[in-house]
């Protein structure tokens, strides 16, 4: 890790970018790069235009910020290279020095911050029958950003929920969880499952009031808003006092580690494949493929947790999307300012998906589940998606 000084934004990223040995080992697994076959798509160009920014070279033209706006943020590329490059720093910094996209679809990120306006509005949309009119938007094939949107209005599941559990002993500690924004309107589901689990294994479960992170403007180069974020997030978990913040979202972890330097930040996958011992499921005969994002191979590193976690289910059968480059498109604000782009991402996926011949599709990301579910509803054969701890929850076995 570089020590970075408390200069000026050009300074870091020079520095950041200087890291760079333009080896090229990052150039395959970049989805970017994989769908445009230019340099400029790539970690190596986007370093390479960050440091000509930087260093006064050019100008913040529509030309240089296309290609950096268009980074899905993955981590592809830091986690492969050999250098060690920061490259989410780097691209923090970047987008923070040339401000949010013109483009960039404000008030529907608007909405999506706010939980208690975004649950009010899905309330309002079918009291009022609104909803009807969804498929008939959807139809139309131009892609904006309020289609896409419109597109990823959750669909309901057909699952039974989970059952209470009471608290097991031995006490392991207190954790807390944190509800995001999104995830707590559209992903509640998964977030009682979380519940339910890690008090299963032994774990006293707090939760935080719902709020965004702030990982969506910290990524769209939104810093006021950003550090807004991060100082709710740091007050909110000064009154916690629990040993660590949990979120079921990857997409937040980083930002989250960010703003709570020192705290241990996790999902809740290494915590539970712990204490395997103390989890029993039940059966459930079912082809069920796995789509981990790429913020949780990346990020979080619990796929594996995951994998040991759904393999205690007998009789699933468990397949996996290969391993990234398989970024979805969705990408945090990428899929309502990209449509067209996230959509192109998507059709490897749904077609691994297919080829893999699904019966339920899981994924921890609620923007990447949402997304391929979008996709999916436009196939003959439409396999339901779910997050892996609804799916995990319902399947405990309490005795
Ligand atoms: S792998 Fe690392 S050092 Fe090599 S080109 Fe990519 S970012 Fe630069
Ligand atoms: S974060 Fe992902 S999309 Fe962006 S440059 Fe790296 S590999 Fe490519």
């Amino acid at each position: 890790m570089i020590n970075m000084p408390l200069e000026k934004p050009q300074h870091r990223i020079a520095v950041l970018a200087d890291q760079c040995v333009q080896c090229g080992l990052c150039l395959p697994v970049c989805p970017t790069y994989g769908l445009d076959g230019n340099e400029a798509e790539s970690p190596r160009g986007r370093i390479a235009l960050a440091a000509a920014l930087a260093r006064g070279q050019v100008s913040a033209s529509p030309s240089l910020r296309e290609p950096i706006d268009h980074c899905l943020g993955c981590l592809n590329c830091q986690r492969i290279c050999p250098a060690g490059v920061q490259y989410e720093e780097l691209l923090i910094e970047t987008r923070g020095l040339l401000g949010p996209a013109p483009d960039r679809p404000g008030l529907l990120l608007g909405v999506v911050k706010r939980p208690t306006l975004n649950r009010w509005l899905q309330r309002l949309a079918r009291w009022t029958g609104a909803m009807r009119w969804v498929p008939a938007v959807l139809a139309g094939k131009t892609a904006s950003s309020w289609r896409a949107a419109l597109s990823l209005l959750p669909r309901p599941s057909k699952l039974s929920p989970a059952t209470p559990v009471s608290q097991r002993a031995p006490d392991l500690g207190m954790v807390t969880l944190f509800p995001g924004c999104a995830a707590s309107v559209q992903d509640a589901e998964a977030e009682h499952a979380a519940e339910l689990l890690l008090r299963a294994a032994g774990y006293r479960v707090t939760r935080l009031p719902a709020f965004c992170c702030g990982a969506l403007d910290l990524h769209d180069g939104a810093v006021a808003d950003a550090d807004r974020a991060a100082e709710q997030v740091r007050r909110a978990w000064s009154g916690a006092q629990a040993d660590r913040l949990i979120t079921i979202t990857p997409g937040c972890l980083s930002t989250l580690r960010r703003a709570l330097p020192g705290v241990r930040v996790d999902d809740p996958y290494a915590l539970l494949a712990e204490h395997l011992d103390r989890l029993a499921f039940r059966s459930l005969p079912l082809r069920v493929v796995l789509h981990v994002p790429c913020t949780q191979a990346n990020v979080a590193r619990s796929d594996e947790a995951l994998v040991r976690l759904l393999k205690r289910i007998p009789n699933l059968e468990l397949k996996r999307l290969s391993a990234p480059p398989y970024c979805c498109g969705a990408a945090g604000s990428h899929v309502l300012q990209f449509p067209d782009r996230a959509d192109r991402l998507r059709d490897d996926v749904l077609a691994h998906i297919t080829r893999l011949d699904a019966q339920l599709v899981l994924s921890s990301n609620i923007g990447c589940r949402l997304h391929l579910a979008a996709g999916l509803a436009e196939h003959a054969s439409t396999p339901p998606t779910l997050h892996p701890l609804t799916l995990l929850a319902q399947q405990l076995d309490i005795r």
